[in-house]
């Protein structure tokens, strides 16, 4: 890199345009790199959660009409303004759930082996993606050993393209991947991926946990059948946040496969009748009353990534920040290999940095004031979150890595520090 000194780091802060984003945050004393695991609060998501809180006082019941906005429409209110960070239509999203439990639902209802009994994933997906996809699978009758169709990786970081498409043939009744691998910070082909389902008569469903807020996408025009997502990680709407979905108009008055009263019409809901009228939309994927205390944050969050000019300005600082970071791990830790892919178009917004020690060395970092997080077997995992990290920030996270490293600090530490 052309210079890799402090005052190179200051003057690109000086001229970004996000530098005035970070102060609508609660900034920790540490560098804080976890961004992709639990976003910062902002003074927004504060407001916004203390709303809910101040209506709850004075409306009590009456807050499911009279609140501003009223509590009644808050999932499907909030997942037309989640809709263009995917790029989907109003109706095509709702805010609802947890990640976890919209993988059940959705997967729940799009299994159809008489599309094919293949379900293709991956080797190096979040585990619970799996959990959730082998209880669906077992609860009919079908054994996931045979039914699950598991892409390998072939380095152990990543999930080549070709494996991928290759192992979508006539079998497979639906694909289902994650946007950006958890570990490596791979992002995949989503276009790609969903041509060569559907070429097949499958569809094909994502995981976009760790690329919203900070990838955009385009789920409606590629024609993705469906999508889940949470929104605690670059979203910054608080630990267990309500999670967001994505279900494509095309197969709008399904029956979801986990059914509740939330997931009805509004206009008949109310009715209480005892059979069950879903929705015309994706809210039908809704289960139980909205936790309005755990959804009211992502208001004030998606104010804070609307007025920094939305998640295509995220996007390009998230690149100019895990750029900067790369180059500085190739010029200052040559025992340190970048796991994740350098070219653009198939990264991230984390850096998994990799190093024998990484275990070690990631709790000597958090001793010294750097927030990351180790994951097996080698990973230190680095995320410079676009709306609140600074270049100065990935410049001292370096330099103290550096430091750890050069001193051997790591050798104070016992393997299996924890994994946080
Ligand atoms: C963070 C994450 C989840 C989390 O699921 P929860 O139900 O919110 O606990 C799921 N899948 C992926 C890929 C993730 O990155």
């Amino acid at each position: 890199m052309d210079d890799p000194s402090l005052a190179d780091a200051r003057e690109r802060d000086a001229a970004d345009p996000l530098s005035e984003v970070r102060d609508r945050f609660f900034l920790p004393d540490d560098l804080y790199m976890d961004g992709n695991s639990l976003g910062l609060l902002s003074a927004d998501a504060e407001a916004a959660l203390d709303r809910v809180v101040e209506e709850w006082r004075a409306l009590a019941i009456r807050g499911w009409t009279d609140a501003d906005p009223e509590w009644f429409s808050y999932g499907e209110r909030l997942g037309a303004r989640v809709a263009p960070l995917v790029g989907a239509r109003e109706e095509e999203v709702v805010v609802a759930n947890s990640t976890t439990v919209n993988i059940h639902t959705l997967v729940g209802t799009f299994y159809d082996p008489s599309r094919g009994s293949k379900i293709v994933v991956d080797a190096l997906d979040f585990p619970t993606d799996h959990y959730a996809i082998r209880a669906q699978l077992r609860s009919r009758g079908v054994d996931p050993e045979d039914a699950l169709r598991v892409v390998e990786s072939r380095d152990g970081r990543t999930v080549a393209r070709e494996d991928v498409l290759d192992a979508i043939d006539d079998d497979v009744g639906m694909v289902f991947l994650p946007s950006v691998l958890y570990r490596s910070g791979q992002l995949f082909d989503i276009e790609a991926i969903t041509e060569a389902a559907h070429d097949a008569g499958a569809l094909a469903g994502f995981d976009l946990a760790h690329s919203v807020g900070v990838v955009p996408h385009s789920l409606s025009e590629v024609g993705v059948d469906f999508a889940v997502w949470c929104h605690y990680k670059y979203l910054n709407a608080g630990p267990g946040a309500l999670a967001g979905l994505y279900v494509n108009e095309r197969h709008f008055g399904v029956t979801p496969h986990l059914a509740g009263w939330w997931g009805n019409d509004k206009e008949t809901q109310f009715d209480m009748a005892m059979t069950y009228d879903p929705a015309p939309h994706a809210g039908a994927f809704q289960v139980g009353t909205v936790p309005v205390l755990a959804a009211a944050p992502l208001d004030g969050a998606l104010d804070v990534l609307d007025d920094a000019g939305g998640v295509e300005v995220a996007r390009e600082k998230s690149l100019a920040l895990t750029d900067y970071l790369v180059d500085l791990v190739d010029a200052r830790l040559p025992e340190c290999e970048i796991g994740t892919p350098r070219a653009h178009e198939e990264r991230g917004g984390h850096v998994a940095v990799e190093h024998p020690e990484a275990d070690r060395v990631s709790e000597a970092l958090r001793d010294r004031g750097v927030v990351v997080d180790y994951r097996p077997p080698n990973v230190v995992r680095v995320c410079p979150a676009p709306l609140y990290t600074r270049f100065e920030d990935v410049w001292r996270v370096i330099d103290r890595l550096e430091t750890v490293l050069d001193e051997r600090l790591y050798e104070d530490y016992s393997v299996g520090g924890g994994v946080t």
